[in-house]
């Protein structure tokens, strides 16, 4: 260690210059590997950032999209003369996207879950919600018409 005033070689432990009286200030020195282990852990970092920013649920959409067809068709209000909205064949065709519906609701919940385990993060967990509760009232609705035709 040497004196930043007048260059005078100093001890290890010494608080000011001994030939100009200049304080020492001693500036933390890292050693390349530590700054070698400090751009590592900063690179990991931002990996496990990116992994959560590229993380998608690719179950959301299909069961969102199948829940609103099925509850769209269900409550569509198809003229009675066209004999289109208590048929039996569209009974069974809403219940069917009902129940895809609800198969993917399941798995975007599975996929969630893990996710949430894994990295604490979860996937568009409102829109989860809507389409569950879209299925499930649309799957009820739909099989109290079949029983009840
Ligand atoms: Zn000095």
């Amino acid at each position: 260690m040497y004196c930043r005033k007048c260059g005078a070689k100093l001890n290890d432990t010494a608080k000011f210059c001994d030939s100009c009286g200049e304080a020492v200030i001693v500036v933390k020195q890292r050693s390349d590997s530590q700054k070698y282990e400090e751009r590592q852990t900063k690179e990991t970092k931002k990996k496990s950032q990116q992994k959560i920013e590229e993380l998608k649920n690719p179950y959301v959409i299909p069961a969102l999209g199948t829940a609103i067809l099925a509850f769209g068709l269900a409550i569509f209000p198809w003229p009675v003369s066209w004999g289109i909205g208590t048929s039996l064949w569209m009974r069974i065709l809403i219940l069917l996207i009902a129940l895809l519906s609800d198969y993917h609701c399941t798995k975007s919940r599975q996929v969630n879950n893990l996710y949430n385990i894994q990295y604490r993060y979860r996937v568009q967990p409102q829109l989860v919600t809507t389409a569950t509760v879209l299925a499930t009232l649309t799957t009820a609705v739909a099989l109290f018409a079949l029983i009840n035709m």
